[in-house]
């Protein structure tokens, strides 16, 4: 079997495992059935991986691939199992068959991200038949609840197994690798350096319970109510941090777009397809999402509660809370949830050098630049072991596709030929590393 056709084969199988993640663990299913498919192929590859699982069910794998210089820093190769839910009437084909069509392969987790397990799958199985040794230590991971935050999966991996990391000093998963088009000789692909904080907090207002009817002026609904909209209607001030300098800098330049640093949301408008994804990393931002107040219609209740996601440029942790506090005024509690901190690392060094030449040797028109994904990765966990975390799962994209919106969405799909290409540049890439 050719690679090409062995990574389709691969990403379609896992695609056809429904791994839907719900947030309950009751509900949640499949990462098993995709545990053990995978644990297969890596066992046809000569490599044993270990089980772990938090709860029956929900099963993460990790595995070591010895390199020629084991004393040299392990690098760490993460992917998750689960995906988001999703509803087949919103779609055009079923979510979970595994269709390809139009020259893509179709599914929830087409993107996000068993396409880049397939692509760690084919590569290992590849180098087994060769008898390839990579030049360094490879970790494997292969991770359940990563859609939910990781607390099943690489969260409770790093907390338990520590010991199955020991030695890595870098890593790579998603979000970045993938291309955006400038030109028909020019392809920028977004390697992410730094991610957002987050922090689902809760705040509560609290007043003093009555009847309905009556003249009432201490109303948590109301007091909760008015801290909410302040929230929602306000923009956190314009931060540039410098991953996000150095993408605008380049960029913007490519592109002949103007760039104001005071005022750069002028220029990131005209970034097209990727204008959103850059839009939300100037900025903190905190969007209500979830209201719980009352139990009957004619009874103020004494307590009303939101949530409240939040997500923080690196560095702004405390800033954020200060600004929050000031927004919002001292009577209404504000409670943090397991925040999550940002990450932010420098595009500079020997891994950012491979990747960068992997790619120019599949696309000449390649040219590698830093971003900052508003998102959180399992990457937030592993950057606890002191691990230096990229996003780099790389593919090519045609120019019209908006990539931004198949990640979570309705006909998520994977182009074929994207996907094959992000195989050898894999394949090049590790074999470089
Ligand atoms: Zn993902």
């Amino acid at each position: 079997m050719n690679d090409s056709a062995e990574v389709v084969g691969i990403c379609r199988d896992l695609l056809r495992i429904d791994t839907s993640n719900t947030g309950d663990p009751q509900t949640s299913k499949g990462e098993r059935a995709a545990a053990e498919y995978v644990a297969e192929k890596l066992s046809a590859a000569g490599i044993e991986p270990v089980v772990h699982e938090t709860l029956p069910g929900r099963t993460s794998l990790v595995a070591r691939i010895p390199g020629a210089d084991s004393s040299r820093g392990g690098l760490l190769v993460h992917g998750h199992l689960d995906v988001v839910p999703a509803d087949p009437a919103e779609w055009s084909v079923d979510p979970f068959a595994g269709e390809i069509r139009d020259g893509y392969l179709w599914g929830r987790g087409a993107v996000d991200m068993k396409d880049f397990d397939a692509m760690v799958l084919t590569v290992v199985s590849q180098w087994h038949r060769e008898g390839y040794v990579p030049p360094r230590d490879i970790v494997l991971a292969f991770t359940a609840d990563e859609e939910a935050g990781g607390k099943y999966g690489a969260k409770a991996l790093v907390a338990d197994r520590a010991d199955l990391f020991e030695g890595v000093t870098e890593a790579i998963g998603e979000v970045g690798g993938y291309s955006f088009t400038v030109s028909n000789d020019l392809r920028l692909y977004l390697i992410e350096t730094a991610q957002k904080g987050m922090d689902w907090l809760r705040i509560h207002a609290k007043g003093r319970p009555g009847h309905g009817s009556m003249v009432h002026d201490d109303n948590a609904v109301t007091a909760l109510a008015e801290a909410v909209a302040r929230i929602g209607n306000h923009k956190f001030p314009l931060t540039v941090t410098p991953t996000v300098r150095t993408f605008l800098e380049q960029t913007t330049e490519l592109l002949g777009v103007e760039l104001d640093l005071d005022d750069p949301e002028k220029a990131i408008a005209k970034l097209g397809p990727i204008a959103n994804i850059i839009g939300a990393t100037v900025r903190n931002t905190a969007n209500p999402t979830r209201l719980d107040a009352g139990y009957k219609d004619n009874v103020i209740p004494g307590r009303a509660s939101a949530t409240i996601d939040c997500r923080t440029l690196p560095g702004q942790h405390e800033l954020f809370y200060e600004q929050l506090r000031e927004l919002i005024g001292p009577d209404i509690e504000i409670e943090s949830r397991d925040p999550q901190p940002a990450l932010e690392t420098t595009f500079d060094g020997d891994l950012v050098d491979a990747m960068s030449a992997a790619l120019k040797a599949e696309d000449p028109g390649a040219l590698a630049v830093p971003y900052m994904l508003s998102a959180g990765t399992d990457a937030k966990h592993f950057h606890q072991l002191g691990i230096r975390c990229f996003g780099f799962a790389p593919l090519k994209l045609p120019a019209d596709l908006n990539f931004s919106a198949l990640f979570h969405g309705i006909d998520e799909r994977v182009p074929v030929e994207g996907l094959e290409f992000g195989t050898r540049v894999l394949d090049r890439f590790l074999r470089g590393c």
